[in-house]
């Protein structure tokens, strides 16, 4: 168990908030793409309980911080999460999770992600680009449409420096977005990801999203693939 502090709390997507913890814990170690469980003490009822699993989004460079991001519902422990103040404690209870980059870094990997599953990709390109590793990533990104996009602008700058080579932002429901709109499938990644048949693929989001790019890449025969589901969506 270790406590930890908010420093500081920011929208960063209409209904997404980062929130920023420091942790003094020396022992605080981690590996890009792994989750931390936070408690908090309930300020409103929650029939879930006080615990709640969250992919870590800053790259451990950052030494003694965790930050996560989420949408902001009215469950009682996402209600107690957003009126934390600057100094409030809550306990990192666990940290955890095989959700990690590849041991072959020679390995072509596409992420794809369904909203706020992109968490565990944030840190893992913050962390390629901080270590100078170079590693060839497209990255799949779907949202409802811009607004609810978060990160839109650091993919941007991530991609500009090189990691990823390509951001695809996929809208489901922007009639204004010029780029791809509809639902990420097998169709999307055929005409998109040449030679996909050999790469790593890594997918996060919601059990329902993880659910149906899992079935498209069956129907693709992709075989080399890793799962993150966040189980409470
Ligand atoms: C390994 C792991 C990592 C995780 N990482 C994160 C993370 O980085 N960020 C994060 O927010 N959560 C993450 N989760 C999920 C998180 O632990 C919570 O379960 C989740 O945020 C739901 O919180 P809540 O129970 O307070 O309910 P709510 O936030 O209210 O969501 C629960 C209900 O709201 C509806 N709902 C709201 N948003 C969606 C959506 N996007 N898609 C589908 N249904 C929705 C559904 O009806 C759902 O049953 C992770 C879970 C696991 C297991």
């Amino acid at each position: 168990m270790m406590n930890c502090f908010l420093k500081e709390k920011k929208e960063i997507a209409e209904g997404t908030v980062l929130f920023t913890f420091d942790v003094p814990d020396a022992g605080l170690s981690y590996v890009p793409g792994q989750y931390v469980c936070l408690k908090l003490d309930l300020r409103f009822p929650d029939e879930k309980g006080p615990k709640r699993y969250f992919s870590i989004v800053n790259s451990p460079e950052k030494h003694g911080r965790i930050e996560i991001a989420t949408r902001v519902s009215d469950t009682g422990f996402k209600q107690t999460l957003d009126a934390l103040q600057p100094g409030d404690a809550g306990e990192i209870t666990e940290i955890g999770g095989k959700f990690v980059l590849p041991e072959d870094a020679a390995l072509e990997m596409v992420m794809v992600a369904g909203g706020v599953g992109v968490t565990p990709f944030k840190c893992m390109l913050d962390h390629l680009i901080r270590a100078g590793e170079n590693r060839r990533v497209t990255l799949l990104y779907s949202n409802k449409n811009k607004a609810t996009t978060a990160f839109y602008e650091d993919f941007l700058r991530l991609e500009a420096s090189g990691c990823p080579e390509k951001v695809f932002f996929v809208m489901t429901r922007d009639d204004a977005w010029p780029g791809p709109k509809g639902r990420l499938n097998a169709d999307f990644i055929r005409e998109n990801i040449p030679g996909f048949q050999s790469k790593q693929f890594m997918v996060a989001g919601p059990p329902n999203f993880v659910g149906g790019i899992t079935k498209a890449l069956e129907e693709l025969e992709i075989s080399n693939v890793r799962l993150e589901k966040f189980f409470g969506y």
